[in-house]
């Protein structure tokens, strides 16, 4: 037997992830977000369970070349768009969208000549971070409809704290979203998860664009199972956790009261207790900065990391009366173990959890329905 950490990814759950996301305004088009390995849970395989999405959606060149070299031809929009001119050409090979969020990227699609692409101008609202200022946007919509190399041209912009119901921040990107989007006649787009599920009364007043076929919805960490909202979680809302991120015991001891376990030797067992060595480490994406007391799901018991996480281990302790044995499965996070949860202790977002996995073994992908 094989004693390492894995990701078990389940593409059944991604799939009716997908279905309940769509559920949610089926008069919107939905732009399957799979970057960063498809937020850690294997691009192609989860864009092959999306292929009902009307386009997907990634952050780099170089995902879009891995989805064209498995022969998947959906449409696919570079979030972000070209770092360079020359990036034009790469993008017509691969057949990608674009979005346009800076002038030197415009600047560089007006002098590009001899192909066209579907581009998706960004527009900031409220965030900082991409996109054109609501005031410059006017402009740069007349300049992308009269460029030749501009096929359609749609508009998006993007929430910076959705996740947050009570932030009175999304209204205020979805009013000014509405005032720089009203005399424009095609395609929109701001709700990424969070506001799909947190905001979908206020979303109500691209009603017009929704019936007119014109809306898009942008999901990324909802079609994975994670709960895009701080206050909810994934049952809650109805979806299905994705991936579980499993190993097993290497090793179990017995320490004696007084023994200091690990690197730096910081924990120190107050009692005689019987230690787990789990077969999983930063190394595997079980990072660093997972405290003491983190749970580890050993035999359907909740235990707690102990001392500081290694490269390809972790020290667990099981308690003075365990029975576990090497070998033993130990959940990290995933079936009836919250990523969320792991998340909230460790002081990190869920997204960064599920996309710092490193596969040094390939997923193991099941397709339960
Ligand atoms: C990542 C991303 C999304 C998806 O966001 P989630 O919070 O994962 O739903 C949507 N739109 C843009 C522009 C993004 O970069």
């Amino acid at each position: 037997m094989t004693a390492s950490a894995r990701a078990h990814i389940n593409l059944g759950a991604i799939r009716k992830n997908f279905q309940l996301i769509k559920a949610l305004e089926p008069r919107a088009r939905t732009m399957a977000v799979v970057k960063g390995n498809a937020y850690g849970h294997g691009l192609i395989r989860a864009a092959e369970v999306l292929s009902d999405a009307d386009s997907l959606a990634v952050a780099r060149l170089s995902e879009i070349k891995q989805l064209r070299d498995a022969g998947i031809d959906q449409p696919v929009v570079l979030l972000g768009g070209v770092v360079t001119s020359a990036d034009l050409d790469e993008a017509v090979k691969l057949d990608a969208a674009l979005c346009v969020h800076s002038e030197v990227q415009l600047q560089w699609l007006e002098a590009f000549a001899g192909s066209q692409f579907d581009v998706w101008l960004k527009v900031d609202t409220g965030m900082n971070r991409l996109g054109f200022s609501t005031k410059e946007a006017p402009d740069a919509i007349a300049r992308l409809q009269a460029c030749k190399s501009v096929a359609t041209l749609r508009i998006m912009s993007h929430f910076a704290n959705a996740d947050d119901r009570q932030d009175p921040m999304t209204l205020d990107q979805i009013e000014r979203f509405r005032d720089v989007t009203t005399h424009f006649g095609g395609d929109l787009s701001i709700a990424n998860s969070a506001g799909l599920f947190g905001f979908d009364a206020a979303l109500n007043v691209f009603e017009r664009a929704a019936d007119a076929g014109r809306l898009w919805i942008r999901p990324g960490i909802a079609l994975y199972g994670v709960s895009p909202l701080s206050d909810a979680t994934a049952a809650e809302l109805g979806l299905y956790p994705a991936m579980t991120f499993a190993s097993r015991l290497l090793e179990v001891k017995q320490l004696q009261a007084g023994d200091r376990v690990g690197y730096g030797g910081e924990w120190q067992t107050q009692q005689d207790t019987k230690l787990g060595v789990v077969a999983a480490g930063y190394g595997d994406g079980y990072a660093r900065y997972m405290p003491t007391g983190t749970p580890v799901l050993v035999n359907g018991r909740e235990v707690p990391v102990v001392g500081n996480i290694s490269m390809d281990l972790t020290t667990v302790d099981l308690g003075p009366d365990a029975t576990d044995a090497v070998g033993d499965k130990a959940v990290l996070w995933g079936e009836n173990l919250p990523v969320e949860k792991i998340a909230r202790i460790a002081g990190i977002a869920a997204y960064q959890l599920v996309t710092g996995v490193i596969h040094r073994e390939a997923p193991v992908f099941i397709d339960h329905q």
